[in-house]
């Protein structure tokens, strides 16, 4: 069974079409810039690539550019589109209305748009993406929708609901949800594999460190508490996203710099973290060998990161009431060890050990254990592949 997975964006659709008979990836890539000037790439599994800059006026668009690709005599990997089984979406935005996968069908584009006012750019953009499919394929081939929102959804009130009036919880249905669920599903469920035990066993702190961040809570194979909340803007400090402030922040510059609502979000969100306090760049990798070469504000960024993820462990270690095993996920998580080693070794006070040279060997791309056999908590490294997820939820729910 082939299975095509589609990630839309507001201007983007990446996709991959996975072979589920060894999960191997036959071709992805990605739909760049829809509605603007137009990029496509398309590499296959085999290392041929395609590229080319070319005008998307939709996303229905982008996808006959995906459709093409997978079945040009050149580039393609499939001789027809007869070959894929179904697709798979992820889909930012949950709500309480999804706590799991599910077949697309009306009332489930509808549930989607429903809450588009909680996730404005991102679930618009995933229902175009399912119209499209929709489009080119017509409607024999199943589609399935993942959400992120989705892992997160055993969170108990009191760390989903926030304390203010209780009305706006009824009203607007404002509320943590938590973000990148199927990132930190796929890891701590590869975790307890490695570990060989039942994540029902284990109590887990995964965090997901990319561009985007979050840190989740996992106790009796159920997620207790995470960092991202009613948007993925909470939590930890990021690329250019603030993660958690006292609120009066917020009110006092918007107050001071005379900042609309509109104006707030774009600085809370595109022009702080990394970004904001370097004034460098939101890439780690700038950030680091700034930091490196004596940029003070580029290691206040790197300390202001590491404090925050040694924050969120202390205190997820005690409402686990313990942790078994840590994970490190996602572009930063898997890359960056001095990061990691500057965690961990701040973390042994409560009896983690790792290895510094399997700590610094663990990179690009590699999975494995870096605490030592006589450390009180596991720590791994895991890449992540929500892809996979996605296209094995698909898998089961077409089955
Ligand atoms: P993501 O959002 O998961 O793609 O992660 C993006 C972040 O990961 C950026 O801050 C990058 O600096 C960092 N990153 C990605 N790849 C690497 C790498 N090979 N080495 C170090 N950092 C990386």
């Amino acid at each position: 069974m082939k299975i095509l997975v589609i990630n839309a964006g507001s201007s983007s659709m990446k996709y991959q079409l996975i072979d589920m008979t060894d999960e191997s990836v036959l071709a992805k890539g990605n739909c760049e810039r829809i509605g603007i000037d137009g990029h496509f790439k398309h590499s296959t599994g085999d290392g041929r690539v395609f590229e080319t800059d070319v005008t998307m006026t939709n996303h229905t668009e982008a996808f006959v550019q995906i459709k093409n690709a997978l079945i040009s005599e050149e580039y393609g990997v499939i001789q027809s589109l007869d070959e894929v089984s179904a697709v798979g979406h992820r889909i930012v935005q949950g709500g309480s209305l999804f706590s799991e996968s599910v077949l697309v069908n009306e009332e489930v584009i509808k549930g989607i748009e429903s809450l588009i006012p909680l996730a404005p750019l991102h679930n618009a953009a995933h229902v175009q993406g399912i119209r499209a499919c929709l489009e080119v394929f017509g409607d024999k081939v199943p589609e399935v929708v993942v959400f992120d929102t989705a892992f997160h959804s055993t969170m108990p009130e009191k760390a989903f609901i926030y304390p203010v009036p209780y009305e706006y919880y009824e009203k607007y249905a404002v509320r943590r949800y938590g973000f990148h669920g199927t990132s930190h599903r796929y890891v701590s469920h590869r975790c307890a594999e490695l570990m060989g035990k039942d994540l029902k066993d284990l109590k887990m702190i995964t965090c997901h460190l990319g561009n985007g961040s979050s840190i989740t809570a996992i106790k009796d194979g159920k997620v207790i508490d995470t960092s991202m909340g009613l948007t993925p803007l909470d939590g930890i400090m990021m690329g250019t996203r603030t993660g958690s402030l006292d609120p009066s922040v917020v009110t006092f510059i918007a107050e001071q710099e005379h900042l609309s609502a509109e104006e707030m979000d774009t600085m809370l969100n595109k022009k702080s973290g990394f970004l904001g306090i370097s004034g460098i760049s939101s890439d780690d990798r700038d950030v680091t060998a700034a930091a490196e070469s004596g940029n003070p504000r580029a290691q206040l960024a790197i300390d202001i990161l590491e404090y925050d993820i040694l924050k969120y462990i202390g205190s997820y270690t005690a409402v686990l009431g313990g942790v078994d095993a840590i994970v490190f996920t996602a572009g930063i998580g898997e890359n960056q060890s001095s990061h990691r080693s500057s965690v961990c070794h701040a973390l042994e006070f409560m009896g983690v050990k790792i290895d510094d040279q399997l700590n610094e060997q663990m990179i690009r791309g590699k999975e494995g254990k870096i605490s030592t056999e006589d450390s009180a908590v596991a720590v791994y490294v895991i890449p992540t592949n929500e892809e996979l997820v996605i296209a094995r939820d698909t898998m089961a729910l077409v089955k």
